[in-house]
């Protein structure tokens, strides 16, 4: 027999890990409304284009990590490896741009990167997303840092902290590249192969090198706050300012930088204490080139994505207490064909009475009852064929053990009552 195994990167999100997948959407939904946010949800899968448009050819999830390919009417198609592109075509292709701004966008649901599986990290993964188009202001980087912060802390995320950086913008940044290659240049001899290639392909990504040989070369690398052009400076400043007013703690990074052009300004992270030492739960920034490369107007927009597979881990680790669906308290065993026919009915009575049953599919009144008992029944009802010509039903406390008999025509209310006390 061939066996069946999910593909590699991929987890089955069983109904035991469910409560804690439920609860955290549904913190995001709730405190994503409380801050004004609408809900969006676009395709899981685009033209291709869009996203090579969008992420640029150069980085990873583009590169090497698309799920791309043609579809039987020959169309490239690719599986999302992100939010963003989507939601700001949605955003121009739907005429979002005529509402009154700002325009405040969320999402949740899965994304896909051809990644090597690791601890955490999957092929298929889910995000939740946010983002704010229209405003220019820092109110705006703000207003989606503080969405992000205010939901790990709901969820129970512990030693929140930013990580905060500028990335300039298409006026300054072009120097400050040039003067970050200057020094690469001085250090080529000890820098790691990939640093080699990004001193080319893409510098800005040189900060972000985990390797040991490459570290020294970082620390001494020139800082891009260093050489923002006026602009730049006084909006990181600004948005310095509401974060100390807040007093919520935050690290100046310098190697926190996006290494494309529609990249600007505000980048952060939130960092909390994870599974170890303290790890980034969320990344995001300004991108105020966006829409226009995408084909819209002009239009600044900030926004993050954080990693859902990461958070629940986080939270399961930290044994975070989850609300759990209750099973329903009521359980119908029968006995005999003529007793079934009954449950059947009296189920839908029931049911219809907004009252939550389940009915045993049938076996010996031992096995119902231990599967109402697993199920964790509050009441169950054992309808007899003898009973039942009586007229009457027997009601099982499941907590207590104890039996009473009730009449057919009582037995809703019944139930009604047993289970307010
Ligand atoms: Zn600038
Ligand atoms: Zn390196």
């Amino acid at each position: 027999m061939v066996q069946y195994t999910r593909p590699k990167g991929t987890q089955d999100i069983l109904p035991e890990d469910q409560p804690y997948w439920e609860h955290l959407i549904a913190v995001v939904s709730e405190i994503a409304c409380n801050y004004g946010f609408e809900r969006i949800d676009v395709p899981i899968f685009e033209m291709t284009e869009l996203f090579t448009r969008g992420l640029g050819e150069a980085t990873d999830a583009v590169e090497k990590e698309m799920y791309a390919f043609k579809d039987k009417g020959g169309r490239d198609i690719a599986l999302r490896p992100e939010f963003t592109a989507g939601v700001i075509r949605a955003y121009i292709e739907n005429g979002l741009q005529v509402w009154p701004k700002p325009v405040k966008l969320y999402s949740t649901g899965p994304a896909f990167r051809y990644e090597e599986p690791q601890a955490g990290r999957y092929r298929q993964l889910h995000q939740f997303n946010a983002e704010i188009l229209g405003i220019d202001s820092p109110l705006a980087d703000l207003e989606v840092m503080s969405l992000a912060w205010d939901i790990f802390e709901a969820l129970g995320l512990e030693n929140l902290s930013f990580q905060i950086n500028s990335t300039g913008c298409p006026q300054c940044r072009p120097s400050y590249v040039e003067t970050l290659q200057a020094h690469y240049h001085v250090h080529h001899d000890v820098i790691c192969q990939d640093c080699q290639r990004r001193l080319v392909q893409n510098p800005l990504r040189l900060l972000d090198c985990k390797r040991d040989q490459c570290q020294p070369v970082i620390a001494t690398a020139p800082r891009i706050i260093e050489m923002l052009c006026e602009g730049c400076a006084e909006h990181f400043a600004e948005l310095r300012e509401y974060l100390d007013a807040l007093s919520k703690p935050y690290t100046l990074n310098h190697r926190l930088v996006r290494g494309l052009d529609y990249y600007t300004k505000t980048v952060f992270e939130v960092w909390a204490e994870g599974i170890g030492a303290q790890a980034a739960v969320c990344g995001g920034g300004r991108y105020d080139g966006l829409v226009a490369l995408l084909g819209g107007p002009p239009t600044p927009a900030v926004g993050f994505a954080a990693g859902i597979e990461r958070v629940v881990m986080v939270m399961q680790d930290q044994a975070t207490e989850v609300p759990s669906p209750p099973y329903p308290p009521i359980y119908l065993a029968f006995l005999g064909a003529a007793s079934r026919l009954y449950a059947v009915q009296l189920l839908t009575d029931i049911r219809q009475a907004g009252l939550a049953a389940q009915i045993s599919m049938g076996g010996s009144l031992r096995s119902q009852l231990r599967h109402a008992d697993r199920r964790d029944a509050k009441l169950t009802i054992i309808i007899g064929e003898d009973e039942l010509d009586r007229g009457e039903v027997t009601l099982r406390n499941m907590v207590s053990g104890e039996q009473t008999m009730v009449p057919v025509a009582r037995v809703v209310s019944t139930l009604k009552t047993a289970l307010q006390t």
